[in-house]
């Protein structure tokens, strides 16, 4: 099968980082099809030798196991081209069209790697060109829109021009091993699908925590924030394969169904429920790495008076049958204790105690994203140490409890096989695969859930709450659990 990928903004910061460096990966574990063409975009005067000589340079900055050796690089820059393209001038993309049209590959990926405010042109440019024919396949980055109307808007110039099953809507939190195999673990196992309710489920924890700061990004971040940049799609994905009902399928729309059906039954706002479980926050200066680091409106490109959140904590449920009752906290930020993405799924403990120890001791499932990836499942077991049976708190003769875990590490059981989350999503663009890409209705219900906590915000003058950087974020967020009776993970 041949394919040509298109990579606008191929000089960027996405396409070095990320792009780049996964296309390697699938090239060196030989899932990329052969005679493919990766065809870079910018408005750059580069030749083809100058586009693979910068990012060979890029590639020097690439973590150790992932750099290809010179060899490897060589055969991998064979399949790059470069194309200078202003994507906001309509004349320009007649070369595009030259250039695909010289070969007519099978596929077709154009890849929408550039600022937002192209995306809504490139597309019907792109169109008008006529290179939206059925082999054509779009891929659209994140932020989709700043709200909804600006999100519809999109998707609705997109739907004009391409069918939604050619349209790649990129959340690469879906890419990730460990969320995949949430849904192995959910959908292929008849183990835990009878206790995946509110009968035996207490609450779920979703933490998405950064250690770093806003770093170059400062001016982009100002205008998103927290809820946008993380909340809307992430951490909307992770409820979603969390609390969605068994696909009657693995087809694309039948797993898309399904989560847009969690989306639409998650709790509305009120004006109550909005004062209470929805806290934001935003840093101040503090520690990171041992080190002082300046506050967040200090960071360059922000604005000293920025009431932009860095932080946020909510809490939400499902209104079904399924999980009625069960709350739902989501946490994520920028300059916290650490770098820790995780689920939580919280069990009820045993209806009756026969050990005392056992109290509001219960079984945990922990699903790690990262840094590690994997899955935890928390168990209690006898302790065996044989000092404590003296003491006073054992009945019956019998040892305490003690947690213990079972620990599938992903990267120790899979090691060099493991897809990563950007290799595994360009594959399945380039095979037409759609079950990890987000639908544009799934993606229209997730804003429309978050504008009432936006529009709160904005009319709200007592701004974010701050927090010292390298904590876990305001104390609010503590408390709004904790009236509910539980903790966040790590405060155990
Ligand atoms: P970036 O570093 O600013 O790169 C933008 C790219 O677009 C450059 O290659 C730039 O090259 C090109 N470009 C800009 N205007 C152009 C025009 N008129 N015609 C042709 N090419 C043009 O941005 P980025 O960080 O890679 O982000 C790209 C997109 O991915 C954004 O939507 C961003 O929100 C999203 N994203 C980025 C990240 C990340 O980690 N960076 C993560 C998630 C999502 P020239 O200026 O030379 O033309």
């Amino acid at each position: 099968m041949s394919f040509d990928l298109v990579l606008f903004g191929g000089t960027g910061d996405l396409a070095w980082r990320k792009l780049m460096p996964a296309l390697f990966q699938a090239f060196r574990h030989g899932t990329l099809p052969e005679g493919g063409r990766i065809i870079g975009v910018a408005r750059d005067d580069l030749s083809h030798v100058q586009y693979r000589e910068l990012i060979a340079s890029r590639f020097k900055t690439v973590e150790g196991a992932k750099r290809p050796s010179e060899e490897e690089f060589k055969n991998f820059a064979s399949m790059l081209h470069y194309l200078r393209l202003d994507l906001s001038k309509p004349g320009d993309y007649a070369r595009l069209a030259e250039m695909l049209n010289s070969r007519n590959a099978d596929t077709v990926v154009m890849y929408v790697a550039t600022a937002p405010a192209l995306f809504t042109q490139t597309v019907e440019q792109i169109a008008a060109a006529g290179l939206n024919g059925p082999n054509t396949r779009i891929v659209l980055e994140k932020p989709l829109g700043h709200d909804l109307a600006s999100n519809r808007a999109i998707n609705e110039a997109v739907g004009k021009v391409l069918h939604e099953n050619q349209v790649f809507r990129i959340d690469h939190y879906l890419g990730k091993p460990s969320v995949q195999n949430l849904f192995a673990m959910r959908f292929g196992n008849a183990l835990f699908e009878p206790i995946w309710r509110r009968e035996h489920i207490a609450n779920i924890q979703i933490t998405i925590a950064e250690d770093l700061g806003v770093e170059k990004r400062g001016a982009f971040y100002d205008q998103t924030g927290a809820l946008r940049d993380m909340v809307q799609n992430h951490a909307l994905q992770l409820v979603c394969a969390i609390g969605m009902e068994p696909p009657i399928n693995a087809h694309a729309d039948a797993i898309r169904d399904e989560k847009l059906k969690v989306l639409r039954s998650l709790a509305r706002w009120t004006p109550e429920t909005l004062g209470l479980h929805a806290v934001r926050g935003q840093y101040t200066a503090g520690t990171a790495y041992g080190e002082r680091v300046p506050g967040y409106r200090s960071e360059p490109g922000v604005d000293p008076g920025s009431n932009t959140e860095t932080f946020v904590a909510l809490r939400t449920e499902i209104e079904n049958w399924r999980w009625a009752g069960v709350p739902i906290y989501i946490r994520t930020g920028k300059r916290l204790a650490s770098r820790d993405a995780r689920i939580e799924v919280n069990f009820r403990p045993t209806p009756h105690a026969i050990f005392r120890t056992q109290a509001g001791m219960a079984n945990k499932l922990v699903i790690n994203l990262q840094p590690k990836d994997g899955l935890e499942l928390h168990l209690l077991a006898q302790a065996q140490d044989q000092r404590v049976s003296t003491k006073s708190g054992v009945r019956g003769g019998m040892l305490p409890l003690t947690s213990v875990q079972l620990d599938l590490d992903f990267d120790k059981r899979f090691g060099s096989e493991r897809v990563g989350a950007y290799e595994r999503l360009l594959l399945d663009v380039i095979d037409g695969r759609l079950n990890l890409f987000v639908r544009s209705d799934e993606q229209e219900e997730a804003w429309r859930w978050v504008e009432p906590i936006i529009s709160h915000w904005e009319h709200d003058n007592n701004g974010p709450r701050p927090y010292a950087a390298g904590t876990w974020g305001p104390s609010a967020s503590s408390a709004m659990i904790a009236r509910d009776g539980f903790w966040w993970g790590e405060e155990a």
